[in-house]
């Protein structure tokens, strides 16, 4: 087959562009990409090799190598993992398949500093593109493990890329970048340098499970037969299985980084061993920063499955719930079959016991959070709060678990966020019920003519402005006793206390009224469905109450946005 020349899809050819003049300052985390893919390559072998075992392929010695040339400039990653056919190097190669990289692109052509920049390329985990940060030219040479045709795909980052097929490709993927020219002033960048690569090997890529080899080169001194020894650069430890003192808080974040695909740090690490009957170890990760499309329906959700050490799966989604798709991480279950499918996890006892140990595990943590590090604690809850909510509607079995840590704008501050326990210590004498008002915005919210008796007598009320707000409170109810009561629903009646008089007065205003509020229900008839006197206003003439149990639009939104 001659070679053919393809176009980069828009999205692809513009994410190039960025490498090219990268605007990502730490260029070392290429390898790290490309070590990523290679080590994902090996797993994905291992796996099929194990479901499948007459597929065609060699396991005896899966490994990654790493190889420089000083005097070609070029710098190698080969793996003889499962490798991509002809079709997939095109399809997986020359587009990019994440629905948020158009999204991506748009902020980060807003964002106005290098740091935002750096964040959101950190978000979307550009990859095997990265690679063009440090080469001007890059060459892919791989053969899908079963088949025996090899192909070769090249570009030079701009607006195309070439394929052909090559007959003598080992089984697996190399990369080769043809490294941009030696800067004299900037030693820091020198790939060539087996020091170098060490360096960034050990830094980002020390808890991979594969041996990543470096041939030295061979040394012009030495006598000219004996071939160097391949050195291993990396320990090889999941660090999942290794006591915690053993491991450091830098190592923690590389994994986290490698399996999130995020460059920042994490917000914090959780552990957490079963032993027994269904043995487990798990490390799972609440990032700092919720990623842009937390609230589509493409978002993967879920950690990664392991069983005894061998990577099954990515977003395992049997493992957290729904309102927990936000974490990342690791587990490593003991008595699964390598065979487990995603049906069968779903049903399976033992996972949902898992499900609910990691669930409340998460939800303690944040509590922790919040009596130890109000700092951390508003990170998340900023970051997280909206989609932990969505457990109060589909978790009963924790929701008094999540009400202990969620916080709320309210009218008693204008920037400090209230507990429910906070309200209910301020609550005023004689008053039964915590109120609130769902809307757009706190602005919105503020001047609805609902909130000017509450202001007058100095009540407080929530301010919710998440759609999932409206559907929480009706789920949840109440919390210690006390109903959460919508000023906008159903009669108030904010004197407690009935008093006689009071209530001789507003009978006798409702004769003297009677005429007119007939005749404004019959002009209404339409749109309402009766009118009646207010004791809730104190300024506006009238306002619109719905009734106790209606429902509003941005309901609609939210269960779409949850995927229901
Ligand atoms: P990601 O790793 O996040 O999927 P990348 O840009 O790093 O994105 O890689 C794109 C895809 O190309 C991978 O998902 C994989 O299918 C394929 N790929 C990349 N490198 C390799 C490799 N060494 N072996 C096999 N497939 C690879
Ligand atoms: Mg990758």
């Amino acid at each position: 087959m001659p070679t053919e020349t393809f176009e980069f899809q828009v999205e692809a050819r513009q994410l190039l562009q960025l490498m090219i003049h990268s605007v990502y300052s730490n260029k070392d985390v290429f390898l790290r990409e490309l070590v990523s893919n290679a080590s994902d390559a090996l797993d994905k072998l291992r796996l099929e090799k194990l479901r499948d075992d007459a597929l065609d392929a060699e396991v005896s010695d899966l490994h990654i190598e790493i190889d420089v040339d000083k005097e070609a400039r070029t710098l190698t990653v080969r793996d003889n993992g499962i490798g991509m056919s002809y079709e997939e190097v095109g399809k997986l190669i020359g587009t990019i398949a994440n629905s948020g990289t158009a999204t991506f692109l748009k902020d980060l052509k807003e964002a106005q500093d290098e740091a935002g920049a750096e964040g959101l390329i950190g978000q979307f985990g550009v990859g095997f593109y990265s690679g063009f940060m440090a080469a001007d030219e890059m060459t892919l040479v791989t053969r899908r493990a079963g088949e025996t045709q090899g192909t070769r795909w090249t570009s030079r980052g701009e607006a195309t890329y070439t394929l052909e097929t090559v007959d003598d490709a080992p089984q697996g993927t190399s990369v080769t970048l043809h490294l941009k020219p030696a800067d004299p002033e900037n030693q820091l960048h020198d790939y060539t340098s087996p020091w170098k690569i060490r360096e960034i090997v050990k830094r980002y890529s020390d808890f991979i499970t594969w041996p990543i080899r470096m041939v030295p080169e061979a040394d012009a001194s030495a006598d000219g037969d004996s071939t160097p020894e391949p050195e291993t650069l990396n320990s090889m430890k999941a660090l999942w299985a290794r006591s915690r003192s053993e491991v450091s808080d830098d190592e923690y974040h590389e994994l986290y980084k490698h399996i999130s695909h995020d460059w920042r740090e994490p917000l914090e690490t959780i552990r957490l061993q079963a032993e027994g009957t269904f043995e487990y170890q798990s490390l799972l990760f609440i990032p700092s920063h919720a990623p842009h499309d937390l609230f589509t329906r493409e978002f993967k959700r879920g950690v990664q499955l392991y069983v005894k050490r061998v990577f099954i799966m990515d977003d395992c989604e049997a493992l957290l719930p729904p309102y927990l798709r936000f974490v990342k991480g690791v587990v490593d279950a003991a008595d699964l079959s390598l065979n487990v499918s995603r049906e069968i996890l779903q049903q399976d006892r033992h996972i949902l016991m898992m499900q609910r140990r990691l669930t409340k595990k998460v939800l303690s943590t944040v509590k922790d959070f919040m009596t130890k590090d109000a700092d951390r604690y508003a990170t998340f809850w900023r970051e997280f709060g909206t989609v932990l909510k969505e457990g109060l509607v589909t978790d009963s079995e924790n929701s008094e678990a999540i009400l202990a840590v969620a916080s709320f704008a309210t009218t008693h501050s204008d920037d400090e966020p209230t507990t429910l326990a906070g309200y209910v210590e301020r609550m005023k004498d004689g008053q039964d019920d915590i109120y609130y008002l769902t809307g757009d915005s706190r602005q919105s919210i503020e001047n609805s003519p609902h909130m000017e008796a509450f202001r007058d007598k100095g009540i407080e009320v929530l301010l919710l402005t998440d759609a999932v707000d409206e559907v929480w409170v009706d789920a949840v109810g109440e919390y210690e006793g006390k109903k959460l009561r919508s000023v906008a629903k159903g009669e108030i009646d904010l004197d407690g206390e009935k008093d006689e008089k009071a209530d001789g007065e507003r009978a006798k205003q409702a004769e003297d009224y009677a005429g007119l509020l007939g005749w404004m229900g019959e002009q209404l008839e339409a749109d309402i469905k009766e009118v009646r006197l207010s004791t809730r206003l104190t300024v506006s003439p009238a306002c619109v109450v719905s009734d106790a149990h209606d429902l509003t639009p941005a309901l609609e939104q939210m269960y779409r946005a949850m995927g229901q």
